[in-house]
């Protein structure tokens, strides 16, 4: 093989194997975004139904500390009933009041009592959501660590991959690396081994004129089909 194709053969190989690095990294970011994206979608999901659940316990206080005050105030009406210190009219106003209000703790406490045990019966269950979101969650930040770490070892293997192929490129014709760069807008692989006349690019026949010239070894050979850099071994 022309020493200067064998140059540019190693120079292939960095293309090579850069392009399988980076798709590889490219893989790696996609499988990271889409654990990202169900992370976001399950921490939303749980903040909602937590953020439910707190209302629905402070709806149940409300309604307890309305009932407490309520009766609180019945029992201050009913005391100052007793003590007989206040005028007929007065009396009659907080005879109504007391009564309003006792009508208005039967209606609330039923509805305090139910929210209550809806509490209760709620409690736990959110308590086992968020044992089990903060472990799955947990799972995923490991593979999140683990996906970061393949990343940063990938991007280093492809630098080191760019830098040995700036090495090898120095040492190119410029002419012979442009028509390479050409080929390879099309092609991964623009230098091909001919094996039994076939071009390893296009899997075609290569030319009896191509392979004598190929033999020979005195130029480069291009692909007939192709257009490929043909080398033999
Ligand atoms: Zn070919």
């Amino acid at each position: 093989m022309l020493q200067e194709l064998e140059r540019l053969l190693l120079v292939q190989q960095h293309d090579l194997e850069a392009r399988e690095i980076a798709e590889k990294i490219a893989a790696l970011q996609k499988r990271r975004a889409s654990l990202q994206q169900a992370f976001a979608r399950e921490d939303a999901d749980f903040a909602a139904q937590k953020k439910q659940f707190e209302e629905l316990k402070r709806r149940s206080r409300e309604r307890s500390a309305e009932v407490d005050d309520l009766d609180t105030q019945v029992r201050q009406d009913e005391q100052k009933l007793k003590s007989g210190l206040a005028s007929y009219k007065e009396m009659e106003a907080l005879r109504r009041r007391i009564e309003q209000n006792r009508q208005r703790i039967n209606q609330l406490s039923d509805e305090a009592l139910a929210l209550l045990a809806q509490v209760e019966e709620e409690e736990p269950k959110i308590r086992a959501a968020e044992a089990a979101f903060h472990k799955w969650k947990k799972k995923i930040e490991e593979e999140l660590a683990q996906i970061d770490e393949e990343i940063s070892t990938q991007q280093k293997a492809l630098a080191t991959a760019h830098e040995r192929r700036a090495a090898s490129v120095a040492q190119i014709d410029p002419a012979l690396l442009q028509q390479y760069e050409h080929l390879r807008h099309r092609h991964p692989n623009p230098i091909a081994l001919v094996q039994n006349g076939i071009c390893s690019g296009c899997h075609l026949r290569v030319s009896e004129i191509a392979l004598e010239r190929l033999r020979e070894g005195a130029e480069i050979v291009t692909c007939e089909n192709c257009s490929r850099l043909l080398y033999l071994k």
